[in-house]
């Protein structure tokens, strides 16, 4: 009787959760393929919950692993925009990752500041650096998670907008949103060690998530981020 039951209870279990694979399944196609969300909040419950059997059935099916991550970045960040616009900039900040520098970049790593970019422009930290603080923010470019929890502590902001690979960023991510943090993330275009690259577009956009930009001329970011996209 005992056995009996504990089978029924299985079998139920079983049902049920094949039953919500493939409605995230469904629900991820449609966010790829129309770019809809639907059901944010339960799409990112199995993402977080079973992200390393997703991952896997992902690349069984010959699928890029970061796909997972991708859909995660962009539930937290459709979850939280809202949100993110109402915190003052600042009491946000904004990070990303060292290997946006330029490879022959001189800079300084501090250990609790992170990257100390000396302003001599072969990369785009520098402008970054100028456009987060003429909005507002605080800005760091660091060497990888472990120094953004040490920020985060430090400096106890309200809102965190980070720039990272799909993996970090969607872990970042959700790190941070278990701790309460809002946060919005860009994932890199390009990500490896050195080298890599950001969509200047998409970052400033999110930036300005919430503030009204007053400025007349357009920023020396915002002349590159145009740049880019023509
Ligand atoms: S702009 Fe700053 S971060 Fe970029 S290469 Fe120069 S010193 Fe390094």
């Amino acid at each position: 009787m005992m056995y009996e039951l504990l089978g029924r209870i299985t079998f139920i279990f079983l049902i049920g959760l094949a039953l919500l694979f493939l409605l995230s399944f469904v629900l991820s196609v449609v966010l790829i393929k129309k770019r809809r969300i639907i059901l944010p909040r339960l799409l990112l419950f199995t993402v977080d919950h079973f992200y390393h059997q997703i991952k896997g059935l992902a690349h069984l099916f010959g699928l890029r692993e970061s796909l997972v991550d991708n859909i995660g970045i962009e539930l937290r960040n459709t979850l939280s925009a809202n949100a993110f616009a109402r915190i003052a900039p600042h009491d946000r900040i904004l990070v990303v990752p060292q290997c946006i520098r330029h490879p022959k970049c001189q800079a300084r790593l501090d250990s609790s500041q992170g990257i100390m970019c000396k302003d001599c422009g072969m990369c785009i930290i520098k402008n970054l650096k100028v456009e987060a603080a003429r909005l507002g923010y605080q800005f760091y470019a660091v060497p990888g998670g472990r120094f953004v929890e040490r920020i985060v502590k430090k400096v106890q902001p309200k809102a965190a907008l980070g720039v990272a690979c799909y993996k970090d960023l969607n872990n970042a991510m959700h790190d941070l949103s278990r701790a309460k943090f809002i946060v919005q993330g860009v994932p890199l275009v390009r990500d490896g060690c050195v080298g890599t690259e950001v969509n200047l577009r998409e970052l400033l956009d999110r930036m300005k998530l919430g503030i009204e930009d007053t400025l007349k001329v357009p920023s020396p970011c915002e002349l590159e981020a145009s740049k880019k996209t023509a």
